[in-house]
């Protein structure tokens, strides 16, 4: 057996988007023997203006569905692998493949089938440019007959098959129902596949590289040059995430972190960079109070008030049960004694508002309510805000300075995360403000 350490990496679609990216892959792959199981996408984009290779299939699939000629599409799909195999002066050839491509998506072998074969090619072409073996992930990725996944089975094909390889890749993305059909995850899917194969080896660390190196504390569309977040734990990344940053696919977190392996993003076009390692738990102290901040813009805040409403049972529950009446699922709820607020979507709730304010008078027969749109909810985020003193005060104050007025804070009672309401207008400004004084100014 090679080594001691076993890292599972898996590359996003930039990262392979042509022959200069596969040789920068290659490289990072070759200078480190524990990189041992390799999970690529399928081709991104080459720059903003190109198409991602996936995007193409579920294009030439469409005409293939509606009889069209479909068969334009398919080459120049193929000409993207051909020019990846050239550019690293590869003889291999993938017409054989694409000739069952094409009679496959004449027989309409369905969309996810489609949508896979990106990944099945790129990790052909990567086994072969590497040597290392391929495994199709339809033999080792299981799916039930109901279109849900099979994690314990899964965890089993793929632990069985890799247990005896010391080098493969296995493509992202899809795997097969026990009848063979390909079924593939929600796009950016390849993340839950590399997590799956660090599970099934138990792996030491799971390596996502990509076209950034690592999360940054703020959105770069707000904040000049944020810095890096370098530790962050999976509890953090999910206050974060749900907030709107995403760089991994939600759902590859789970395996892995059950597992207790962590998960280090990493950027492709600067491998020198350590990227973000996100941890189930650390010790380490973050290098500021704060770890990140995101945010979102569009609630609706319904003040709901009531005399005594602290001494009646049930109130929330009946105010509530008006929002699920609605199918509406809500943010937040604040609460004082004699009021309750729920935040909400407000692009869910506009088409709903006066179903929902009748519902809630027939529930729970408030004093009166009163609705403020236009609202952004603000997450600040850390591990280091527990025993920190003064940060409520802190990010109240620069606030404050920036004129910026605070609708709402409200504490999550992990001590993990504040969340601060402010008017769609000043959302910008409060993230600079927050930014400035817990980074820029560090005290
Ligand atoms: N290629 C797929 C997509 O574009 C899956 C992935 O890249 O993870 O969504």
């Amino acid at each position: 057996m090679v080594g001691k350490m076993t890292k599972v990496v898996k590359f996003g679609g930039s990262s392979l988007a042509s022959a200069g990216q596969f040789s920068k892959v290659g490289k990072i792959i070759k200078e480190d023997k524990a990189r041992r199981f390799v999970v690529p996408s399928a081709p991104g984009k080459r720059n903003a203006k190109d198409t991602k290779v996936t995007d193409l299939l579920y294009q030439c699939y469409a005409q293939a569905e509606a009889e069209e000629d479909f068969k334009g599409t398919l080459k120049k799909i193929q000409s993207r692998f051909e020019a990846i195999l050239n550019g690293l002066n590869m003889t291999f050839s993938l017409s054989g493949e694409f000739e069952t491509i094409a009679e496959n998506f004449a027989k309409k072998a369905g969309r996810d089938y489609a949508a896979s074969r990106g990944e099945y090619l790129n990790g052909i072409v990567m086994a072969q440019y590497l040597g290392f073996s391929f495994i199709d992930a339809a033999e080792v990725i299981r799916f039930k007959d109901n279109g849900d996944f099979d994690a314990e089975t899964t965890n089993e094909l793929l632990s069985a098959r890799l247990k005896g390889c010391e080098y493969a890749v296995i493509p992202g993305f899809y795997g097969a129902r026990a009848d063979g059909s390909i079924q593939t995850f929600s796009r950016g899917g390849s993340d839950i596949t590399g997590s799956l194969v660090a599970k099934a080896v138990h792996a030491d660390i799971y390596e996502n590289w990509t076209d950034v190196s690592g999360f940054l504390i703020a959105d770069p569309g707000i904040i000049k040059n944020p810095k890096v977040i370098k530790v962050i734990t999976y509890r953090e990344l999910r206050e974060l995430s749900y907030m709107g940053a995403t760089v991994l696919h939600e759902d590859a977190v789970f395996p892995v972190r059950r597992e207790g392996i962590p998960i280090n993003i990493r950027n492709t076009n600067a491998p020198e960079d350590e990227g973000t390692l996100i941890v189930e738990s650390t010790c380490r102290q973050p290098d500021y109070t704060i770890t990140g901040i995101a945010g979102k813009k569009g609630f609706v805040a319904v003040n709901i008030e009531k005399d005594m409403m602290n001494s009646e049972v049930g109130f929330g529950r009946k105010v509530l049960a008006a929002f699920e009446e609605n199918g509406i699922s809500f943010e937040h709820v604040p609460s004082g004694i004699d009021t309750f607020t729920v935040f909400v979507h407000q692009e869910e709730f506009e088409g709903k508002e006066q179903q929902v304010l009748s519902a809630i008078h027939r529930f729970a027969q408030p004093d009166s309510i009163d609705l403020e749109g236009n609202l952004a909810l603000i997450a600040v985020v850390g591990r280091g805000m527990r025993s920190t003193r003064g940060t409520a005060g802190r990010i109240f104050s620069a606030l404050a300075h920036a004129n910026v007025n605070v609708k709402m804070i409200d504490q999550g009672s992990s001590e993990l995360n504040i969340i601060i309401g402010v008017t769609n207008s000043d959302f910008e400004e409060a993230i600079r403000a927050i930014y400035d004084i817990f980074v820029e100014t560090q005290i």
